[in-house]
């Protein structure tokens, strides 16, 4: 593989060995830990407090950075320097001036492509194949779709008659809804955080990002690749820190900050809702879920069993599209759950730079103790373990790390907490039905609305189940392929808001109808 792992050291500022610095000194090896601090108005600052944080790699539990950790007074800073560039240099430039420094943004990530990706996976953990086909391509993408979509946006216009008969025209005009809060998680860092901020530069804003504390390198990389290409001071800032009580919380009550879009828990959405409310911002929520997969006896076996793999286990189930309920048409069960085992029991787990290695740990040991709990409730709840259930033993080398095994599940009810809640893990519970009414009924039967994969091969039933799935995403015989065009997004308790090609230019745009009488 091209991309092979090499971190650049003066892509940080580095924390010398004999440092006076107050910020603390990593203690491994005797190295040099890297020291991530805030991009605020185009330059890198540490914490107006000082405090700062160790970012933990969940492969092995070594310290791998000091990070900045943000306050209210860190936020507001940024908010100021977005506000400014916002009236200054970036407010005045054109659309297509502004889209071209973002196509240059695409370019210079792929250029610093190896740099990104270790930056990712030393972070996250995830292997290499999947950080080097996902997270880097479609974090570079991410920008040059969105520039191209708003160079060649259209504008509606309504000619209407008027009683004197000489008539009006109504136009619609776009502006930028202003300073965008950015508040992301750890699971495709640079993914979803250019999946928001692309759009929202791309139509004018600036924004204020606050990466999830277990993630902070590709955002602060990214700050790099924005001086770089002379994106303007003030409209990209970095804030790092916590979310209650410390930098998110206070990105949602800042009054100078328009509109907030935030992935992540659903429960977070809703506090965030909450703090949201006293200066009515706009908020574009993508949440949690529990997505089912739909397998029909008259699938293509080998791809449905294929397929829910990848839906199961990617990114060790790290993907909030992943499905962690898998309905299976009773003809094929048996089959299908001992295909499954098969494919979970073929997983390699270990170091994530390894090519052969499939998949990494989970996000840190505190995620680890999450999904452990769930894996010994289900014995609790009378579940069959198929598969897994554990903890891997690896070695020496990963004791430390957050590793589980990939678990499959079946003999569960439907009201069972492990078939209910979102784990956000490698496992599946497995199901088996009878006819199409009752895996309908037992696929919507779920507070969460993200997303569901059907797999057969009848395309007048592959229709009318995906138009009975509540839910924001079909997929009919595939999985997480995606159109950035298109609608991204949930029901329920799995998002407020859609984005994703015009969708995201409806979130960061305030439209304004102009009307002319002739
Ligand atoms: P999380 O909600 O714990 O944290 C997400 C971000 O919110 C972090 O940056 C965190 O610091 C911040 N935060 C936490 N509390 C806050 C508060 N009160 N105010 C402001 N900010 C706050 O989520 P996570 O654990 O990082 O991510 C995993 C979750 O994200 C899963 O539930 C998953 O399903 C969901 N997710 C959804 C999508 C989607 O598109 N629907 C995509 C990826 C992940």
């Amino acid at each position: 593989m091209a991309h092979i792992l090499h971190l650049e050291p003066q892509a940080y500022p580095m924390l010398p060995e004999q440092s006076t610095s107050t910020l603390p000194r990593a203690a491994q090896n005797g190295s040099a830990v890297r020291i991530l601090q805030h991009f605020v108005d185009g330059g890198f600052v540490d914490a107006v407090s000082g405090a700062t944080f160790s970012d933990v790699s969940p492969v092995d539990g070594r310290i791998i950075a000091q990070v900045a950790e943000g306050s209210a007074e860190d936020v507001d800073r940024a908010v100021q320097a977005a506000r400014r560039a916002l009236r200054g240099p970036w407010g005045a430039m054109g659309t297509n001036a502004r889209c071209d420094l973002l196509a240059k943004v695409a370019d210079r990530i792929m250029e610093r492509f190896d740099e990104f990706l270790d930056a990712e996976i030393a972070d996250t953990g995830k292997p290499v194949g999947w950080a080097c086909n996902v997270d880097i391509p479609r974090g570079a993408a991410n920008f040059r779709i969105f520039a191209n979509l708003v160079r060649n946006l259209p504008t509606e216009c309504f000619p209407m008659d008027t009683a004197d008969g000489t008539g009006a025209l109504n136009y619609a005009l776009r502006s930028p809804v202003g300073v965008v809060g950015v508040i992301c998680p750890w699971n495709l860092p640079l993914l979803l955080m250019t999946w928001k901020v692309a759009p929202a530069l791309a139509c004018g804003n600036t924004v204020v990002v606050k990466p999830s504390e277990e993630t902070p390198a590709t955002a602060t990389l990214l700050a790099e690749v924005m001086n770089e290409v002379g994106v303007p001071a003030g409209v990209y800032n970095v804030v790092h820190g916590f979310g209650p009580r410390a930098a998110g919380e206070a990105i949602t009550t800042h009054p100078d900050i328009n509109a907030i879009t935030f992935t992540g828990e659903s429960r977070t959405g809703q506090a965030i809702m909450r703090a949201a409310a006293d200066n009515v911002k706009h908020l574009s929520f993508e949440l949690g879920g529990k997505n089912p997969a739909i397998v029909f006896a008259d699938a293509d076996f080998d791809a449905a069993v294929a397929g829910t793999v990848r839906s199961v286990f990617s990114n060790c189930g790290q993907v909030c599209l992943c499905s962690e309920r898998v309905y299976v048409e009773r003809p094929i069960f048996d089959r299908f759950v001992a295909a499954l085992k098969a494919e979970a029991e073929r997983q390699v787990l270990g170091d994530p730079r390894q090519e052969g290695t499939t998949m990494g740990p989970l996000i840190s040991r505190g995620h680890r103790d999450k999904v452990l709990s769930y894996y010994n409730l289900a014995r609790q709840e009378g579940a069959t373990v198929v598969t897994g259930g554990g903890v891997p033993d690896l070695g020496p080398d990963f004791e430390r790390g957050a590793f589980v095994e990939p678990t499959i599940w079946t003999g569960l009810p439907e009201s069972a907490r492990c078939v209910r809640e979102e784990i956000f893990g490698p496992v599946c519970h497995i199901q088996p039905f009878d006819t199409e009414e009752e895996a309908i009924a037992m696929a919507n039967n779920s507070v969460y609305g993200l997303c569901a994969a059907i797999w057969t091969t009848n395309l007048t039933r592959a229709h009318r189940v995906a138009a009975h799935m509540e839910c924001g995403i079909v997929w009919v015989n595939t999985w997480f392929l995606r159109d950035l065009r298109t609608s991204f997004g949930g029901v329920k308790l799995s998002g407020v808001g859609r984005e994703g090609g015009a969708h995201s230019v409806e979130f960061y745009t305030e439209l304004k109808n102009i009307c002319i009488k002739l």
